[in-house]
């Protein structure tokens, strides 16, 4: 099976949401799965919109609680409700601009599990680790430990991106994802005896993609800037085809 995931991020009007359904093919690959996590106020738009297209609707942050007195927060109850299929976790913007750690994280892979949302849970470096040669620790710990006392692992899929290469246009080499890729392959058979899909992403694009997915673990794309038009979303899904 092969993923292509876009992160809307905090973009996307209402017409430009339109427009994108509108020309965005339909997923008629059993081998792909097609997914978009719009910002939480057109998550229900979407999911409609989205439905004759075979492309299923994820939230990009959830909540470690169900329902009670947490303002502002996303119940994976209410998300499950509104047919949301996934959510992505421990995105490098929510650890960085939230404090989002990686206790914290966990709470909410368990919470999401509990609710029967897939996850995407995200890991990656900065630069600064990676020159200093920390990158292989920095992902094994951020799997660990968010990944840590979960029993079954079918809705778990996991999306490195280095945080350098996130909306940069910088995009990791071949020799790095593959390098990353073959070692988080091995540590979660290790750890947790089963084989999770491992996406990457960071400035993915419709001309670097097929590149990226010819590398050895690479299972899909997790993609912002280039999902936001049909055009290049199209040129992704096809050349995942
Ligand atoms: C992302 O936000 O997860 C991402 C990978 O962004 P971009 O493709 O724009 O680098």
């Amino acid at each position: 099976m092969k993923y292509l995931v876009g992160n809307w991020k905090m973009n996307q009007s209402l017409e430009e949401i339109a427009s994108f359904f509108d020309d965005v093919q339909t997923n008629d690959n059993p081998n792909i799965q097609s997914w978009i996590a719009p910002q939480l106020l057109h998550v229900g738009n979407c999911r409609i919109l989205a439905l004759d297209k075979n492309i299923e609707v994820g939230t990009q942050n959830i909540s470690t609680n169900d329902s009670g007195a947490f303002t502002g927060e996303t119940s994976p109850l209410a998300a499950r409700e509104m047919g949301v299929h996934f959510t992505l976790i421990g995105h490098s913007e929510r650890r960085s601009l939230f404090n989002e750690n990686n206790e914290l994280l966990n709470k909410k892979v368990k919470n999401s599990l509990k609710n029967k949302l897939k996850v995407i849970f995200c890991i990656g470096e900065t630069l600064q680790q990676r020159e200093s040669g920390e990158t292989l620790a920095i992902l094994k710990n951020q799997t660990l430990k968010g990944l840590s006392d979960i029993t079954g692992f079918k809705d778990i899929i996991i999306a490195y991106e280095p945080v350098w290469a996130i909306g940069t246009g910088k995009v990791a080499t071949s020799k790095e994802i593959k390098e990353v890729h073959a070692y988080l392959r091995d540590l979660t058979k290790e750890h947790f005896k089963a084989e999770i899909p491992l996406l990457y992403g960071g400035s993915v694009k419709p001309d670097n993609v097929q590149e990226i997915m010819a590398t050895p673990n690479v299972d899909g794309a997790l993609v912002g800037g280039a999902s936001l038009k049909a055009a290049d979303y199209n040129k992704l899904y096809n050349a995942m085809k």
